[in-house]
């Protein structure tokens, strides 16, 4: 098996055990599971991907094709975006201004255009004048469907998290650089949005921003690494996580997303995220008491 290939692999096994069988796998990962390549044609049928047989058998990778076999092309599923809108803000307090904008993201025809039946654009909850204001993606299939951020179990890790730094989901601010669920061909999963699209829904993040007037934003989650501050090839999330940015001219710090976190759940990953959010703590000024120091701290 090729390195790649092992990878996807041990991967896979590893998410089984944890319980998942249902695995949303990029393009490109796909192709790499095919034994062979196989003929084009013109329309591709939905792919679905068994994960119980896929790893659980003669421990090869040939169970990995889809059952729908022979794959065929996908047809491309992000649309080509308009001119990114131009928000100016009414004038007004920030309850007035949110609601004039909330309305506006709600009925932004693209965002709609974006959505599947029983979708809804999501655009932010919480305080308007929270000090802490995060910032994840893009809304996943549970956001998308009920119509907020952060749903799910990843978003109960979320609600966890604050809970730990003496905070509740309605005292700081949440939203996503996107306002739609990215869409994808595949039946299940969520995918990372692309650059366009986010620079699409920049303007409307950069308004939320400008209400709220957060002492700290914290982005959630690689892409919002390109997402706030840009492409570069030399700039992600490993290498600046923890350390401090400006978004908006507002200090900004990049940390792993919830849903990540469920799925690396090691005593060090937590005290590393801990540690950002011990950073942002600070930062806002909010006291931090010994325990809170020494969460996820060997013992
Ligand atoms: N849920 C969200 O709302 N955003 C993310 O980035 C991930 C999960």
């Amino acid at each position: 098996m090729s390195i790649g290939l092992d990878a996807v692999y041990e991967e896979l096994k590893r998410l089984q055990l944890e319980g998942k069988d249902r695995v949303f796998i990029e393009d490109r990962t796909m192709a790499l599971l095919q034994p062979a390549p196989e003929p084009r044609t013109p329309k591709a049928p939905p792919v679905t991907i068994d994960l119980q047989s896929a790893v659980n058998s003669d421990n090869t990778t040939t169970q990995l094709a889809p059952k729908t076999a022979p794959r065929k092309k996908a047809p491309a599923v992000t649309a080509t975006l308009p001119d990114t809108p131009t928000i100016e803000l009414p004038s007004g307090d920030a309850s007035t201004q949110m609601q004039w904008l909330k309305e506006r993201v709600e009925s932004c025809p693209t965002c709609k255009e974006q959505l599947r039946e029983g979708e809804k654009v999501v655009f932010g909850t919480g305080a308007i004048n929270a000090d802490i204001f995060y910032c994840g993606e893009a809304p996943g299939e549970e956001e998308a469907e009920i119509g907020a951020p952060f749903q799910g179990k990843a978003g109960d890790l979320l609600t966890k998290i604050l809970g730990a730094m003496g905070l509740s989901r309605e005292s700081v601010y949440m939203t996503n650089i996107m306002k739609w669920r990215p869409k994808h061909n595949k039946p299940y999963g969520n995918r990372p949005p692309t650059q366009e699209e986010m620079e699409f829904c920049l303007p409307y993040l950069k308004a939320q921003i400008e209400i709220v007037q957060p002492k700290v934003i914290i982005g959630l989650g690689n892409t919002t690494v390109p997402g706030l501050l840009g492409v570069d090839p030399n700039r992600k999330m490993a290498s600046i996580r923890g350390s401090w940015q400006t978004f908006e001219g507002i200090p900004l710090i990049f940390t792993f997303q919830p849903s990540y976190l469920l799925f690396n759940d090691t005593m060090k990953t937590k005290r590393t995220a801990w540690e950002d959010m011990l950073k942002a703590m600070e930062k806002v000024g909010l006291p931090i008491s010994e325990k809170q120091q020494g969460y996820f701290l060997p013992k």
